[in-house]
């Protein structure tokens, strides 16, 4: 039996911010996961980094996401000096374009609520950006920037990750799933996988769309859904140097010239195939937006899930009534941009320090019916 400080089941992106915290305390910290780490959610996901939030009006929620946007730049470096990994961090800014239909105060409303927290923008018109093909029917000239929004390049940053961590000493466990918990009055003794029974002081449950099936194994109600996202990636002459965004459907434009085009948004369970409907329609967003894209060659597409809770607010906090569990899950379209901030406040939490943002509007009890 191997038992260390801190075993976190799961090794999406927020388990390892989470185990990259942990270890940076110099804590002996163990990742398990059912495949590699890194290959579900956390790679399928398009890599965009909001300067904050504007969707949800919880306080403690956007402050997590101003300060998660503020911890990139510094977690970029950091996991760069221990992997020689570049994760592909970049501030690109957003044109953020009307959805077609919307009214303009709806459009003027959501600018003004990014203002009011700090965080500027400017009215643009498509003719105002040298090189880009916006066509004349998007946004009817009322688009605006969002200077502060910013990408990373998915897989390279999960990769920087891993090996960031396993610079720091944490035992990666990959190829087995974590399918009984063993207890021992109020705690939790071990995790048990097929070929492996690992015990430690504190187990965090990281396992993404997947942490309902986990919840089960302790008889506590995780309900966190998958909500299947599509992308297409196309390989362009690169001509795209802003995220351009427009309602959930967004382009985002790699440094080597390839595209991604995301995203569908899907309650279909795991069911992990692209559709005919969802490329197609995919597809003529983006060529209706930037008619040059017609051109462009189709490369690959996917799916991944994304852990969707029923309030779509993350689910962080102590596993109730389990001493030493905890759950860090449910970030649904922002568990990449989130996980900075995530793996803080959850290092705090497991360390018995105070969280710098409270945790209790996301605690994973106000889903337990009171008996
Ligand atoms: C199409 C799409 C676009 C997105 N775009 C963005 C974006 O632009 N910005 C943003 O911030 N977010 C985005 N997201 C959301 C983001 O990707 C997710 O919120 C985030 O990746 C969730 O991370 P995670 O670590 O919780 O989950 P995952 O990455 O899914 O990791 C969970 C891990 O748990 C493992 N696991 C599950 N069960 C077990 C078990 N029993 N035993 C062992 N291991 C187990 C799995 O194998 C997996 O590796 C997008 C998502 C999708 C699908």
């Amino acid at each position: 039996m191997s038992v260390d400080d801190i075993l976190v089941i799961g090794g999406g992106v927020v388990g390892l911010s989470i185990a990259l915290e942990l270890a940076e305390c110099k804590l002996k910290v163990r990742v398990i996961d059912r495949g590699f780490v890194g290959q579900e959610a956390s790679w399928a996901g398009a890599g965009m980094i909001p300067p904050g939030e504007i969707h949800f009006e919880n306080e403690s929620y956007r402050k997590m996401a101003r300060l998660s946007s503020q911890m990139w730049p510094g977690l970029s470096e950091r996991i760069y000096e221990l992997s020689g990994i570049h994760n592909e961090y970049r501030p690109c800014g957003a044109i953020i374009v009307p959805r077609a239909g919307s009214s303009s105060s709806e459009f003027e409303k959501e600018q003004l609520c990014w203002n009011k927290q700090g965080i500027d923008t400017s009215l643009i018109e498509s003719s105002d950006l040298p090189g880009y093909q916006l066509s004349e029917s998007a946004g009817e000239g009322k688009s605006y920037l969002l200077a502060g929004q910013s990408q990373v390049r998915n897989p390279r940053h999960l990769n920087a990750m891993k090996y960031a961590c396993l610079s720091l000493g944490v035992q990666i466990t990959e190829h087995q799933q974590v399918h009984a918990i063993e207890t021992e009055g109020e705690k939790i003794a071990a995790a048990i996988t097929d070929i492996g029974r690992y015990s430690a002081d504190r187990i965090v449950f990281a396992a993404g769309a997947w942490s309902k099936e986990l919840g089960q194994l302790l008889n506590v109600t995780l309900p966190v859904e998958p909500i299947r996202g599509q992308i297409v990636l196309l390989n362009t002459p690169g001509q795209l140097k802003h995220i351009v965004e427009q309602g959930k459907r967004y382009l985002v434009p790699r440094s080597d010239g390839r595209l991604l085009i995301g995203a569908t948004e899907e309650h279909v369970g795991f069911v992990r195939h692209n559709t005919a409907g969802a490329v197609r329609d995919l597809i003529q967003f983006a060529t209706e937006l930037v008619p040059s894209l017609d051109s462009a060659s189709v490369e690959k597409c996917w799916v991944g899930f994304r852990p969707g809770s029923p309030d779509k607010l993350p689910i962080l906090g102590q596993l109730v009534p389990w001493e030493n569990a905890f759950v860090a899950t449910g970030q649904y379209r922002a568990g990449l941009s989130l996980s900075p901030v995530t793996g803080r406040l959850m290092r705090q939490l497991l360390l018995d320090e105070s969280p710098e943002i409270s945790l209790c509007d996301f605690s994973p009890s106000r889903f337990t019916k009171p008996e």
